[in-house]
């Protein structure tokens, strides 16, 4: 750590996570809500119907009352409201004109539009950047370093716009992307020679496999002192924050899923939330939407808001993301309550008030093998979250295995569940091979309810 300057911000570094930066939240909360009220004719509406004075609020708890989530299923419903015209969409929700968007990022999938980021350049180097340029000084990162930046650079929030806004930390970026091959990444390295990597951990750990055949040298020697990968998991897991430590020879970091980045404690220890100034970070319950206080070891809905800014659409806004929050001190030293992604909303189920996800009851049931043949249905009864307790999964005995074998396995099974993951399923079999052997997460459920 620098002795001199630990944090790049230290008039609000020191204090993140403390009744002190509440009160700079509430006092910059009631400043966005009243533009809101005055500039967005959504927010205006909202706020008339549930009766919110910006001026007058009194508080946390009653902007959580009285301001709407926003989700993809509202964003689903304003776009068939406005006949698919997202421009028109955005005229609505934000406080500014559409002609001040300085810059327009997003995710295109298959089926469309994921995310929009409607970037001002006050966006840009506030939030976004200050976030990136935070987490990057406390990764050791300094103006005389060069930046190796492997994000995609089209349209991606992660690409131009976070480039643009690390810039004020005075580092040297070169900006790759990451549609090239892997012999030009490391034709650019030889050449500028860069001391930061920056990309996504596939990238990194394709890398790591592929560079000792393609140059004849393992990634150690490319020379990088930091390695900063987000947009996709990767860093959160063990095997692969190990494998890239070792084979980069230096600490690798973790940005993103919000405004989240990593420290250099050798065991993870999840995202430092490091712009509680500039962004408000609450946690609700999946199901209900109801906040979740935020203790140690909470887990939730991730919602957030920033606090500065015109563009940035993101107001008690849900990327549909589960965090769950460390609150005590890292043992890092550094300031900030953590947050580790546990996965998505879209997935979790909630049993009798404990958060399960798929994955987790397939860890469980995999430890018996080879009694069993592994393959296993969930039955949803209502739409997820909320499953009607017990949970009821289906599951397939070994060949030749019945009878009080079938009934003891059946109750170490239910034990090893309620030990592991807090729920006490009901367990239905079926005879070896009538499950599909493969499965994707999509079709580990089985959907006994109609939309
Ligand atoms: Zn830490």
């Amino acid at each position: 750590m620098d002795m001199a300057r630990p944090y790049w911000d230290m008039k609000h570094e020191p204090i993140l996570n403390s009744l002190e930066i509440r009160q700079i939240q509430l006092v910059k909360l009631k400043a966005i809500l009243a533009r809101l009220n005055a500039h967005a004719p959504f927010y205006q509406r909202a706020f008339q119907e549930s009766g919110l004075n910006p001026e007058k609020l009194s508080g946390f708890r009653e902007f959580k009352d009285k301001v709407p989530l926003f989700t993809a299923d509202l964003l689903k419903r304003l776009l068939g409201e406005y006949d698919h015209d997202y421009m028109a969409v955005l005229d609505q929700l934000l406080p500014i004109k559409l002609e001040q968007i300085d810059l327009l990022a997003g995710t295109i999938g298959g089926s469309g539009l994921h995310a929009l980021y409607p970037l001002t350049r006050q966006d840009i180097d506030g939030t976004l950047g200050e976030t990136l340029v935070r987490g990057s000084w406390r990764a050791g990162i300094r103006s005389h370093d060069r930046i190796l930046y492997c994000f995609p650079l089209s349209l991606a929030i992660e690409g131009v716009p976070s480039l643009i806004g690390l810039q004020k930390l005075g580092a040297t970026i070169i900006p790759v992307g990451n549609d090239v091959q892997l012999q030009r990444i490391l034709q650019i390295q030889a050449i500028f020679r860069g001391t930061v990597f920056f990309a996504y951990p596939t990238l990194a750990e394709r890398l790591v496999d592929e560079a000792p055949a393609l140059m004849g040298k393992s990634v150690r020697e490319l020379g990088f002192k930091a390695v900063i990968c987000g947009g996709e998991p990767g860093v959160g897991i063990p095997r692969v924050k190990s494998k890239l430590e070792d084979a980069f020879g230096c600490p690798v970091f973790d940005v993103g899923a919000g405004l989240g980045f990593s420290c250099r404690h050798k065991t993870y220890q999840g995202m430092h939330w490091l712009s509680e100034d500039l962004c408000y970070y609450e946690l609700v319950d999946p199901d209900t939407k109801e906040p979740i206080p935020l203790k140690d070891g909470a887990v939730g809905e991730a919602v957030l808001t920033v606090l500065e800014g015109s563009g940035m659409l993101l107001f008690r806004h849900s990327f549909g993301d589960i965090h769950k929050v460390f609150t005590e001190p890292c043992p890092c030293g550094q300031t900030g309550f953590r947050f580790k992604m546990l996965g998505r909303t879209d997935n979790i189920l909630k049993v009798r008030g404990i958060m399960v996800y798929p994955d987790d009851i397939k860890r469980v049931i995999q430890q018996f093998t080879p009694r069993i043949t592994g393959n296993l249905r969930i039955i949803l009864e209502e739409k997820p979250p909320r499953v009607v307790s017990p949970l009821k999964i289906r599951l397939e005995p070994a060949t030749g295995l019945k009878g009080e074998r079938q009934g003891n396995l059946e109750k170490e099974i239910i034990a090893a569940m309620k030990r592991e993951i807090k729920i006490e399923p009901q367990i239905i079999w079926l005879k070896p091979g009538s499950l599909k052997a493969k499965q994707t997460p999509a079709d580990i459920f089985e959907k006994a309810y109609k939309e």
